[in-house]
């Protein structure tokens, strides 16, 4: 009896789904479990690798290495080890010999090469068809194992093309009559060979690289299959290649039209021309895991009314050369276009990307760089006339690039989707080299550098598929109370932030005395000391300033947790990389104009973020209220404040009867102050916090410029050790503070070590103040912040608390880094 099937199903298994004897038991699994249902065509590759082996093979014998040998025995043992795993009996002898036979005959070819030194693409793909051969075979016989009527089919014997070995066209007419012919009306399972074909006088041909998606569809369209399946090692079409984006997903769904235009720009999990036989006879394609075969894997069809999402994947093509055309005579001249990518297909050039800029003073567009150098002989020969007169400058190549392309049909309808494109690339600093978007309006592409390839599929990967989630690269330097407390919060609240605010703040990087660490893939931070200890580098600050700006991770942030000039001299080689920084450390604010300048208005033209909410009042909200106020148009008119901790200490505990020499002894025991209290003493630090809000208001000076009193004798100024320190403030200073503070209990006022921002100068200076005065209780280590405005003129805005600490200034820190994120 004949049965007639005229809706097959064809399934095509690409090597790594049959890689080896386990697999190969996966992928028959699948297909017996289909032949319960339907009746079905199997394609297959070659097992996993031997493709690229064989290839070897031949460039080995071409450069008389005769190392082949051994390479063709790993061959064999491959396919051997296979065999005896899964067949017995006849089938096993039955699939040695052909093996055995192929191998025979590779051997022979692959020994005239060697005697030759000549590979024509005609001999490089008789030997790469070899895989195919021996793997369908060996496979055919498995599935026959269990009484299953299979068949090995050498696909050379239906489908036809013509003689462009390497990458052959399929003659449909042909081998859709020669397929029918074979596979419909039987009751035969067939395996057939992927990739191979053979010409009009039968020699073998290939269909190129990854061809075996194309015969499968070649298959698939000529027996008006039902749906054509394409089994391999990922669970469908992915957002982005899964290899350089690690947070890429499959794609549910996706138009013919999509899926060609992601697998021309380089998901090599579709080959190519895959789409065109499926969409011609509107056969459904779906890209299923051989590996999790309940995954849904991706639907590819002719309309996709569902998806919301304006792009549906993103992907790249890793190397190529971009040639440029150029010159004054080419603008208004017609024809120049059209001999240009005619002498360019003459030689078989495949143009992967055009471009034009309106001027039309040049055209420009992308080749695989193998082709460059041909190119650019091609058109030197066309032009001659041209290039001789001056009316073309020259023929340019460069090479190190990479194209990469976002796809989705959505983009015709939705506004906004280059803007976002060109912003999430801009933000990262990635130059865009050339752009082009096809007619079709279903891509963007630009070229850009190779060496910002990964940086900018993840930056686009982000802005369009996890809007969700925003990675932060933080690279710390310092782990002293601030920075050790810092990593200590992000720790502790890294899974809130990820879960709660879509924000995944992931240390990439930490410098400290012991050394230097850096992992992209994120520092374990419940073990970072040991990690620099154990694994991290000698310390040095360069090195890995120089690593950091190697690493070009998206969304980076320098974070300075230290005091140090060093450490801050490195600001601006970040901004300029779009490396944002996050700081307490006031040095740079308060360095000299032109720097602080400079500073500013790279972070303004980078669109880095230059973040220091901690400068002034540790954690306290004083820059970004400051900033908030001059932001809604209010005039400030004047800022009065506490700005130091161990000041505000001293002078609160200082009174006629203890003195003032006790008060700062105390002081430093307690730790309020820093180990040399004459820094805290000289009011300096203060001087620098106001410096920093003056600046904000749009002041224009220098340290210099602010009048600072200091609350030491000169006599004790210059003392060189604690202990006379301690002598001379008794014998010099302790006087005056009494003084002082009888005169203050007499008043019934408080001394407070006050700094003022008022008609564009600055001072700080010892003040008293009474019990009206906002300032009157201040006590401790707290600081507080007076801002009189336009607005806020008969009643100040007052921002007060804590002014110094570990954790506060941490929290400010780390407040800052979120908002990058926010930004
Ligand atoms: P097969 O041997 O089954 O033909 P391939 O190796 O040719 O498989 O293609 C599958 C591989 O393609 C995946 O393992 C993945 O690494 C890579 N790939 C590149 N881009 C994508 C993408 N956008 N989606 C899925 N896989 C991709
Ligand atoms: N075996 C061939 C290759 O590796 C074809 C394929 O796997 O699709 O290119
Ligand atoms: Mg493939």
């Amino acid at each position: 009896m004949i049965f007639e099937y005229t809706r097959m199903k064809v399934l095509k298994f690409g090597g790594s789904s049959v890689q080896n004897a386990e697999n190969i038991v996966k992928a028959v699994g699948i297909i017996k479990e289909n032949l319960q249902k339907e009746h079905v065509i199997i394609v297959v590759s070659a097992l996993g690798g031997i493709t690229n082996k064989l290839i070897d093979c031949c460039n080995k014998a071409v450069n008389g290495d005769k190392s082949f040998v051994d390479m063709l025995a790993e061959i064999k043992t491959a396919h051997f080890e296979t065999i005896n795993s899964l067949l017995k009996g006849d089938a096993k002898t039955e699939c040695e010999k052909n093996t055995e036979a192929i191998l025979a005959e590779l051997h022979d070819i692959l020994h005239g090469i060697l005697l030759i030194r000549e590979l024509t693409p005609r001999t490089l793909d008789l030997v790469s068809s070899s895989g195919e051969r021996m793997s369908a075979f060996i496979i055919a016989k498995i599935i026959a194992k269990d009484g299953i009527d299979c068949q090995f089919l050498d696909a050379r014997t239906v489908i036809k093309t013509d003689k462009t070995f390497g990458a052959a066209k399929v003659n449909f007419e042909k081998t859709d009559e020669l397929i029918q012919k074979k596979v419909l009306n039987t009751k035969t399972v067939f395996v057939a060979t992927g990739f191979i074909a053979s010409t009009e006088d039968n020699e073998t041909i290939t269909l190129g690289r990854g061809g075996s998606d194309y015969s499968a569809a070649i298959f698939a369209r000529a027996i008006n299959a039902s749906i054509l399946e394409i089994w391999t090692d990922v669970d469908g079409m992915m957002t982005a290649d899964p290899r350089k984006v690690k947070k890429a997903y499959p794609i549910e769904h996706m138009t013919y039209a999509e899926a060609m235009e992601l697998s021309h720009f380089g998901a090599k999990v579709l080959e190519p021309r895959t789409v065109i036989p499926a969409m011609s006879k509107q056969i459904p394609v779906i890209i299923k895991n051989t590996f999790n075969p309940t995954a849904k894997g991706t639907l590819i069809t002719k309309v996709n009314e569902n998806s919301q999402l304006r792009i549906q994947g993103i992907s790249s093509i890793d190397d190529v050369s971009l040639l440029t055309v150029q010159g004054s005579g080419m603008i208004g001249e017609t024809g120049i276009s059209m001999r240009l990518f005619r002498a360019i297909a003459q030689e078989t050039i495949n143009v992967i990307l055009i471009t034009q800029s309106s001027s039309e003073h040049s055209i420009t567009f992308a080749v695989l760089p193998n082709e460059a150098k041909k190119a650019q002989k091609v058109l030197n020969k066309e032009f001659a006339f041209e290039l001789e007169s001056g009316l073309i400058d020259s023929i340019r190549i460069e090479n190190d690039l990479s194209i990469i392309a976002a796809v989705g049909e959505n983009m015709k309808h939705m506004p906004g989707v280059a803007s976002k494109f060109f912003n999430a690339l801009g933000v990262n600093g990635i130059n865009v080299i050339a752009i082009a978007q096809g007619a079709s309006e279903i891509n963007i592409s630009v070229v850009i550098n190779s060496k910002n390839k990964i940086k900018a599929l993840n930056s686009l990967h982000e802005s369009f598929f996890l809007s969700n989630t925003t990675t932060l690269n933080v690279f710390v330097v310092g782990t002293g109370t601030i920075g050790g407390e810092l990593l200590r919060q992000i720790n502790a609240q890294h899974e809130t932030l990820v879960k709660q605010n879509n924000i995944d703040v992931k240390v990439v990087g930490i410098s400290n005395v012991d050394g230097y660490l850096i992992d992209p893939e994120g520092i374990d931070l419940a073990n970072w000391d040991t990690l620099i200890k154990t694994t991290g580098k000698k310390p040095d600050l360069n090195a890995y300033v120089e690593e950091i700006k190697a690493q070009n991770l998206r969304n980076s942030v320098y974070v300075d947790n230290t005091a140090s000039y060093e450490v801050a001299s490195k600001y601006e080689e970040m901004l300029e990389k779009h490396i944002s920084v996050v700081t307490p450390n006031k040095v740079a604010n308060a360095s000299e104009y032109k720097r602080y300048s400079r500073i500013h208005a790279l972070a303004a033209e980078t669109g880095a973020r230059f973040y220091y909410e901690t400068n002034v009042g540790a954690g306290l909200p004083v820059i970004g209220t400051l900033k908030d106020l001059i932001k809604s148009g209010d005039k400030i008119i004047k800022i009065e404040a506490i700005l130091s901790g161990s000041l505000n200490y001293i002078f609160s505990n200082c009174s006629t009867t203890k003195d003032f020499a006790t008060t700062v002894k105390e002081a430093r025991q307690k730790g309020y102050t820093e180990p040399d209290p004459k820094i805290d003493l000289a009011g300096k630090d203060v001087a620098r916090k106001i410096l920093i809000l003056s600046r904000e208001i749009g002041c224009k000076f220098n340290l210099e410029d602010v009048a600072v009193e200091n609350c030491l004798s000169p006599e004790s100024q210059e003392t060189q050790t604690i202990d006379e320190l301690w002598t001379l403030l008794e014998k010099y200073d302790n006087q005056k503070y009494t003084d002082l503070f009888a005169q203050a209990e007499k008043d019934r006022k408080h001394i407070k070590y006050i700094a003022t921002y008022e008609n564009g100068t600055a001072r700080t200076e010892i003040k008293m103040v009474d019990e009206t005065h906002p300032f009157y209780n201040i006590k401790g280590s707290d600081n507080i912040i007076s801002f009189t405005t336009e607005h806020y003129r008969t009643q100040p805005l007052i921002v007060i608390g804590p002014g110094a600490g570990a954790a506060v200034t941490a929290a400010g820190v780390f407040a800052d880094i979120i908002r990058i994120a926010n930004f």
